[in-house]
């Protein structure tokens, strides 16, 4: 079967996946309910599912209203607690949404939180705060180790897979990424897109596996150019790839 994937706004940079057909819809971590039911009465949807990527408010604080209105399953994080969670999913698991007829495969992803999740099937994959656009989520409970080895299973993926972030902080993280990598035209090709993008109110989303593994500094610590700034910020030598990691999230974070 044949779906759409579309972003709903929510807050100041929050986007909220709607996979939907002619008549279903499934939602992947509604922060808020209000612009979702909007989108749904507006196309005519009936919501099937409800997916959560990790426990923080602004991707599970619609999920309450939303099953006011339409009783579905919530799938989210086995060791998160999210009281609204009826099916609570670890890494080998799988999500069947029949009527989209599509199947998505659990990887967990720690890092940004203890149990975040991503769901990934047919060349999709929801990553909601681990794999931003040129960017990584901040580290709120992982170390930058359980980080590191996030990214690396995602960048694993296949490169023609369609990246689903749950913010647009694009235009931020390339500026970020210019810094670590002046010489990455990958990069300076990504600015000029996503600058004219945001200048007609688009979304620089959905990205892929191939584009972040050109472009996203948190992917290339292996890179001779990202070790070399990453050094020069910690001010020594760094060789293994996870310390360059681990320098280069401190570094965006003092930004
Ligand atoms: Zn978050
Ligand atoms: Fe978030």
């Amino acid at each position: 079967t044949m779906f759409n994937i579309v972003p709903v706004s929510a807050f100041t940079d929050n986007y909220i996946w709607v996979i939907h057909d002619q008549y279903y819809a499934v939602v992947v971590d509604p922060g808020e309910a209000k612009p979702v039911l909007d989108f749904l009465e507006q196309k005519k949807l009936k919501l099937t599912a409800i997916l959560n990527t990790h426990h923080h408010i602004d991707h599970v604080g619609g999920n309450l209203e939303l099953l006011q209105q339409f009783q579905v399953p919530v799938y989210g994080p086995g060791s998160e607690l999210i009281s609204t969670v009826t099916h609570r999913l670890k890494e080998g698991d799988s999500v069947y949404l029949p009527e989209l007829s599509l199947r998505l495969s659990i990887l967990d992803i720690p890092g940004h939180t203890a149990g975040h999740i991503a769901y990934y099937g047919a060349n999709l994959l929801f990553c909601g705060d681990t794999l931003f656009s040129c960017g990584c989520g901040r580290l709120f409970e992982g170390t930058a180790q359980q980080m590191y080895i996030s990214l690396n299973k995602l960048a694993k993926l296949p490169d023609e897979t369609v990246v689903y972030c749950g913010h647009e902080y694009t235009l931020a993280n390339i500026n970020f990424a210019r810094l670590v990598e002046p010489e990455n035209q990958a990069i300076t090709q990504l600015q000029i897109l996503a600058e004219k993008q945001r200048k007609s109110d688009l979304p620089t989303l959905p990205s892929t596996i191939a584009k972040e593994k050109a472009c996203n500094p948190f992917l290339r610590s292996n890179q001779p150019e990202v070790i070399r700034s990453a050094s020069n910020y910690a001010g020594k030598p760094l060789t293994d790839p996870v310390s360059v990691f681990t320098a280069i999230r401190e570094w965006k974070d003092k930004m």
